[in-house]
Order: structure tokens, then sequence, then C-alpha cells
């Protein structure tokens, strides 16, 4: 049994990937401020003996604990909850990283950072290999959440070359599924919560604009296999390659709830939006044997099932 301790955990990736650790028998310390997440993500842990939620913010300095392994996740995802506070988005990722980078320097456990295609920004070459050294905003609104992670994933590697840390670093695509808030703002959970009440379904832009979309469980899986390698670091792109335009996702969603009543309405893009994203995962195949294996489809209608039994709960069917 190994101890694990997860920042971030009781957001939406956070959540999926402790299940997964307790159910592998492994004990489980969860960090995290409840930011963007959200207790009832890790409310069926609660009473597990393997697991313990520690409610703080990571960038405050983390208590000394016996572990074994780190998965750092804390940060806020979704463009308006980045935004909301762009200075604590940084202070997050610049004063968290460090502290959990401290803690692995001091108890020796290996380290898993969770960063993401967004250091790619708007990317000119496509789709985007790891080598690829990205073309964001330095000044725009989403660089506290671009340029942070790209500051924390180098604060990884100078860790690593001055102290010997263990580290690997993951670059997560846009991922979807289950445990997403309805209010989350991104463009998946916001298609499928519009359609179900029969509201119209938002485009930014024209659509034109693409995105690949990966499943959360082909995510927590590569997450895993990356940190079980040793003598690895990364960075690696995580992602499933299918990309599609925004335009071509709401079709997606308004054919798989054909009861909705719901239209697309076309809004103002917003700013440094990037024009198209698809991850090079040649890497992730060769050096860690991984592949994406839920394609859209099936993992929208897995994601809508989960959203219509969350609406249910709340009784908000109110507009269909
Ligand atoms: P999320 O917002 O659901 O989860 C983030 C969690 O971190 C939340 O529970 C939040 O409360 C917590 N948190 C935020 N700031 C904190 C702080 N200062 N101290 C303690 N906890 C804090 O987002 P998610 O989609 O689950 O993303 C998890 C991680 O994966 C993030 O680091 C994100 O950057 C990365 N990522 C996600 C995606 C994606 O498509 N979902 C893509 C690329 C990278
Ligand atoms: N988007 C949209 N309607 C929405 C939410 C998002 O058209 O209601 C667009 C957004 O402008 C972007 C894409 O969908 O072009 C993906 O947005 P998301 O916030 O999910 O992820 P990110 O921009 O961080 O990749």
């Amino acid at each position: 049994m190994k101890r694990i301790l997860v920042t971030g955990g009781a957001g939406f990736i956070g959540s999926h990937l402790i299940q997964d650790l307790l159910a592998n028998g492994d004990a489980v310390v969860c960090l995290d401020n409840l930011f963007s997440g959200r207790r009832e993500n890790i409310e069926p842990f609660l009473n597990h003996d393997s697991f313990s939620f520690m409610e703080r913010d990571v960038c405050d300095p983390i208590p000394l604990m016996q572990i074994d392994q780190i998965y750092h996740l804390a940060c806020p995802a979704s463009p308006p909850h980045y935004q909301f506070d762009p200075i604590k988005t940084r202070k997050t990722n610049f004063h968290g990283t460090l502290n959990v980078l401290e803690l692995s320097r001091a108890t020796g456990a290996r380290l898993l950072f969770a960063s993401t295609s967004e250091v790619y920004g708007d990317p000119e070459v496509h789709p985007q290999p790891e080598s690829y050294r990205g073309n964001v905003s330095i000044t725009g609104i989403r660089s506290c959440y671009d340029v942070g992670k790209m500051d924390a994933e180098g604060l990884c590697f100078d860790f690593m070359r001055q102290h010997g840390i263990d580290h690997r670093v993951i670059r997560i695509f846009n991922t979807y599924g289950p445990n997403m808030r309805e209010d989350d703002g991104r463009v998946v959970s916001n298609f499928i919560a519009q359609a179900l009440k029969g509201r119209d379904l938002t485009i930014y832009g024209d659509g034109s604009q693409t995105r690949s979309f990966q499943f959360v469980s082909d995510l927590v899986r590569g997450m895993k296999i990356a940190m079980a390698k040793d003598d690895f670091t990364g960075p690696v792109n995580i992602g499933n390659p299918g990309e599609f335009t925004i335009k071509e996702l709401a079709e997606k969603v308004l054919e798989a709830i054909p009861s909705s009543i719901s239209r697309v309405v076309f809004m103002p893009l917003p700013a440094d939006d990037p024009a198209q994203r698809k991850p090079d995962i040649s890497q992730a195949m060769s050096v860690l044997g991984w592949r994406p294996t839920v394609q859209l489809d099936e993992g929208l209608r897995r994601t809508i099932a989960y959203f219509e039994e969350a609406l249910v709960e709340q009784d908000d069917f109110s507009l269909r």
C-alpha cells in the first residue's frame, strides 16, 4: 500500500484519481481549498479508512507527512475560474508548486505535476509535440494560467537539477467527464447543461476553433502509468488526438440529447482563445505504452448520463 498526497483532489480530475487509487488499495490524503472543487466530489471517500481530507491552501507551507507519491493538481482549470483572481492563480502555480516540491524534497516522495496543453498557447505547429515551445501571450488574460504552468514546469526541472527531485510532468489536453461542475464554464459541461435545460448552446466566436477532447478515465490511466515509470521526467502529452471544431461538438451534444429544444447561438470569442489544439501523442505511446480508448461519442454519452442524474437531483429541468 502506497501513501499518496493528491493536491486539488476535490476537483473534477482529482476526484476520479482518488477513487482509482483507493480502489487500488492505496492510502490517500487530499489537500484542497475547495475554490473550484466540491466537497460532494470527495464525500463518497470521507468514511474510507484510507482517506483523509486537509482543507487548506497549497500556497501555505504543507505540513510534513509520510508519503511515497504526490499528484499535484491544485489549480483552477476553467478559464472563468482561473481568470477570476489571476494573481491568486499565479501564486497557486508558483508558491503552490514550490511548497509541493519542498515536501517532495523533504520526504523523497515521487511527484507528478499536472501541466497543460495551454503551455503551447495559440499554437502555430499542429499537432503539438512536446518539443514545440509554444506561442503564448505573456501579458494576456490566459497568462496567469499558461505562463503560470510553464513557470511551475520549469521549477520542477530546477528542483530536479539542484536537489535531485524525482518528478514527472504531464501536459493534459482538454479533459471532460462526470464530476465536472455544471457551472464550471468549460465547453463540454456548458453545452451538456444547456442542452439538458433546453437553453441555447453558447458558441464563442464562429465555432471553427478546434479542441481535442479526452475522457477522464483515459487521463487517470495515463497519470498512473506516468507515475509508475522509473527514470522518466517528461514532459509528455496526455490527450486524445480526435480533433473537433466547437461547432461540431455542439452538433454532437444536440444529437445525443434529441429531446432538447436548444439551438446554437454565437457569442464573442474571448481574447487569446487558441484557434486549434491537438496532441501529438507519439511519446506517450512509445515511452509509456499509453493511448486513449474512449472516443468522443461514448465519452459524451457517459457524461450526459451523469449530468442528467445531477440535474434531476437538483430538480433543475425547469426550462425543458
Ligand atoms: P478543477 O478546478 O475541477 O480542480 C482543481 C482543484 O484544485 C479544485 O478542487 C480546487 O478547489 C483546487 N485548488 C485550486 N486552487 C487551490 C489552492 N490554491 N490550494 C488548494 N487547492 C486548490 O480542475 P480539473 O479539471 O480537475 O484540473 C485539475 C488539474 O489538471 C489542474 O492543475 C489543471 O490545470 C490540470 N489540467 C486540467 C485540464 C482539463 O481539461 N480538465 C487540462 C489541462 C490541465
Ligand atoms: N467555448 C464555447 N462555448 C462555451 C464555452 C467555451 O464556444 O460555452 C469555447 C472556448 O471559447 C474555446 C473552446 O470552447 O474555444 C474550449 O473552451 P474551454 O473553456 O472548454 O477550454 P480551453 O479554452 O481552456 O481549451
